[in-house]
């Protein structure tokens, strides 16, 4: 391709708002431009780029047997009303309404796209395992579309979805959808960490994500100095440091030892940190107690206190009662955070806040600041595990400028539900290891996630099992974000001149530069050019009327793998050379013109195969 043919119209400006190096970057490169807010237009350097990546993904999707289809990116609301996510998925989903007034949804991802195509066409146990997958657009209203490509509104993900009729058949597909991201991001040139993820209110099945080093990540992750452990904060756990046996004894009457506990007037004490200052102690002698509101519930609260007030309702036959809202009261050591995702899990809430001032006053009888798990009986109380092990406590006393202390957990008070639901913090230990955890702020590419079956008893998915039972099957979902995967192997691979493209990625592999683009200069650029394509390589040809300096510098920009550069000099030696250089680095030299297509073709071919490997 010569280089006036196409479109690259590279910028030495950087946009105000591009403050990441891939949004800079892109733009710079003419790779993409921005629409609108959050909606980006791919030029045609930066969509040869995506599409490499598209290709690597799709290579790797089928190798391991999954079959694409192409379903529409509008699909009926009707669906989305079906699965609960009409409401649920709050404002990021865009619903449009057609001439007829009926209900849309533009694709924010396609569980219940796919979900209904499955229903339409599944009979028999003979059918499953049913592996699908699409590469295509989504949108999401993103409320804060930010630093290019990598969180925008409309972008492209590879979603895969998969049907099993039982676990063992889920696992398998699970851990090869894990093992071809790995071969996905290796091929782009990525290096992924990959940690455990939160499964959100659909059940502890099992959730992976694959995320990169990123100062500008979403994420918190914590890793192990000691082994090969990594979640999410969302998931993360740790070693207890208080043992359960220890709590056992203080069930036991280990509390005896404690003073009886005693009410006590702290006047004008409302934080954690003015008590502190008042009872000259530690953060981590209090019982820190939140008042929390959960919204669809899913955990069976038939036995719990205060269940009278509760509203609930069905959603479908075969589904667990599922309570509209409910309120905790959940109590952690005064020096832990409690964990909201971590408890969400925990109550299989859809959703989970802090309750109002005025909730927290008719829950526990007192004004905020003051709830405690000692005689809180109109709420379920979640304990943290680390409160079953304070056997000497500072707790609110459900009245205004009272406190308790000595409160010991099994003599003056438990819980309705002990679970772990703290935060866990670099410094804290290793759940398995028992070494340090430290902290990385990550940005996620992809997900595998274990859904079960809410989607498929939800919309009425069934078949027939192998005794003629009707059954619903259990389903997966995967998904990679093309866009992101994009700005993220420049952020990795990039100097302060430009893009360092991996070659896989690379939207050519050889940039040639005459240095000007005539007489035996261009016949030589020009046979070259033609004997690199031959030999199956993307060759950009710079026959620009520009400055060579220029030419240099949109080189090093656009980050193209190996650059030639043929000027009379060179060409005027015996043998006839040009210089060969990598972006990567190293010294540029000189090649003899004949052996230039063959020496550089093979490399590249060897290079390319070495990513697969
Ligand atoms: P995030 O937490 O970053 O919003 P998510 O957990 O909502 O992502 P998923 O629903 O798991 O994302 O979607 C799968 C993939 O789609 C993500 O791993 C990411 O690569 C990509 N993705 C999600 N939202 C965006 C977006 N706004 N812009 C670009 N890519 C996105
Ligand atoms: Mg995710």
């Amino acid at each position: 391709m010569k280089y006036s043919q196409t479109f690259i119209p590279t910028l030495r400006e950087v946009p105000g708002d591009a403050l990441i190096a891939s949004h800079r970057l892109m733009f710079r490169a003419g790779m993409i431009r921005k629409l609108s807010n959050g909606l980006f237009v791919y030029l045609p350097l930066g969509l040869r780029s995506l599409r490499k990546v598209e290709t690597i993904i799709r290579e790797e999707m089928d190798a391991i047997g999954s079959l694409e289809i192409k379903p529409t990116v509008v699909v009926p609301g009707e669906l989305w009303k079906e699965s609960g996510r009409w409401t649920s998925m709050g404002d990021a989903l865009l619903r449009v309404k057609n001439r007829l007034g009926a209900d849309l949804v533009v694709s924010p991802t396609a569980e219940e796209a796919f979900t209904s195509i499955v229903r339409g066409e599944l009979s028999s146990y003979r059918q499953l395992p049913l592996l699908l997958y699409q590469i295509n657009t989504k949108y999401r209203d993103e409320i804060r579309p930010r630093y290019g490509v990598m969180r925008s509104r409309e972008f492209i993900m590879k979603d895969a979805y998969s049907f099993h009729t039982g676990d063992e058949s889920l696992d398998e597909h699970y851990q090869a959808q894990g093992r071809s991201y790995r071969r996905i991001f290796k091929r782009c040139g990525l290096t992924v960490i990959p940690v455990k993820a939160d499964s959100g209110a659909m059940g502890g099945a099992g959730s992976e994500e694959f995320m990169v080093e990123s100062e500008i990540g979403d994420n918190t992750l914590l890793l192990c100095k000691g082994c090969d452990y990594a979640a999410n904060v969302e998931k993360a756990e740790c070693k207890l440091d208080y043992s359960p046996r220890f709590s056992e004894d203080i069930a036991r009457g280990a509390a005896a030892n404690t003073p009886p506990m005693e009410k006590i007037d702290t006047p004008d004490v409302k934080t954690i940190e003015e008590l502190c200052a008042f009872l000259k102690t530690g953060a981590g002698n209090f019982i820190k107690t939140l008042i929390y509101r959960g919204v669809n519930v899913e955990l069976d609260l038939s036995t719990a206190p205060g269940c009278k007030n509760l509203s609930r309702r069905r959603p479908s036959p075969g589904s667990p009662e599922i309570w509209d809202e409910a309120f905790f009261a959940v109590a952690i050591r005064g020096d832990l955070d409690v964990n909201e995702a971590k408890l969400a899990a925990v109550l299989k809430a859809s959703e989970l806040t802090l309750a109002a001032d005025t909730d927290v006053v008719r829950i526990t009888g007192a004004p905020v600041g003051f709830a405690g798990p000692v005689g809180l009986d109109t709420v379920p109380v979640v304990l943290d595990q680390t409160v079953t092990g304070m056997n000497d406590a500072v707790a609110g006393a459900l009245e205004k400028d009272r406190h308790y202390r000595h409160a010991a957990y099994g003599r003056d008070f438990t819980g309705w539900l002990t679970a772990d639901v703290r935060t866990v913090r670099a410094g804290d230990r290793c759940p398995l290891c028992g070494g340090e955890l430290y902290e990385k702020k990550g940005n996620e590419l992809g997900h595998i996630f274990k859904l079960g079956r809410k989607y498929t008893k939800a919309m009425g998915v069934s078949y027939l099992d192998e005794n003629g039972k009707t059954s619903f099957p259990t389903m997966g979902c995967y998904g990679i974000g093309l866009d992101r995967t994009l700005a993220s192997i420049i952020e990795e691979h990039h100097d302060e001149r430009g893009i360092i493209w991996p070659l896989p990625a690379a939207p050519y592999h050889v940039i040639i530069i005459p240095i000007k683009y005539q007489g035996a200069v261009k016949d030589a650029c020009d046979t070259l050019a033609t004997e690199l394509e031959t030999a199956g390589l993307e060759v950009l040809l710079d026959d620009r009327d520009e400055r060579a300096g220029v030419k240099f510098n949109d080189a090093d920009l656009l980050g193209i793998p190996w650059r030639i550069v043929a000027g009379d000099k060179s060409l005027a030696a015996a043998p006839p050379r040009v210089e060969v250089k990598r972006r990567s680095g190293g010294e540029p030299r000189l090649m003899p013109l004949r052996e230039a297509a063959g020496e550089i073709a093979g490399a590249v071919h060897r290079e390319l195969a070495s990513f697969k490997g």
